[in-house]
């Protein structure tokens, strides 16, 4: 057995947070750090509650959208999950808007 078939427990132990390969220094006392620093325990933390946000559909005036349109066409359908959102629709008449928001939440529902 060479020194390089050695189990994957003697490397160097690495950052938890996503996308983040630094490797952890070693903890003197205490339990050992799973982040390499302040800002990836955050990111980490971020990271998760916006996985565990559940996606919702909401139904809305565009603002900068509907400059310019008759306000009988300036609704928009967006989808959003914890901070994030997404734009599926703009320029649409209200009950059209409502129509596209209840397909996407019976879609979500399917789940
Ligand atoms: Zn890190």
């Amino acid at each position: 057995m060479t020194p390089r078939d050695r189990p994957s427990s003697q490397a160097p132990p690495t950052c938890a947070a996503p996308g983040c390969t630094q490797t952890l220094a070693p903890q003197p006392t205490g339990r050992p750090g799973r982040y390499c620093s302040a800002s990836c325990r955050s990111r980490a933390q971020r990271a998760r509650q916006r996985a565990q946000a559940p996606v919702s559909v909401e139904v809305d005036v565009g603002s900068a959208s509907s400059k310019g349109r008759h306000p009988s066409r300036s609704w928009m359908v967006r989808l959003r999950r914890g901070p994030d959102s997404v734009i599926v629709a703009i320029g649409l008449p209200r009950p059209a808007a409502e129509r596209l928001a209840a397909h996407i939440a019976d879609l979500l529902e399917a789940r």
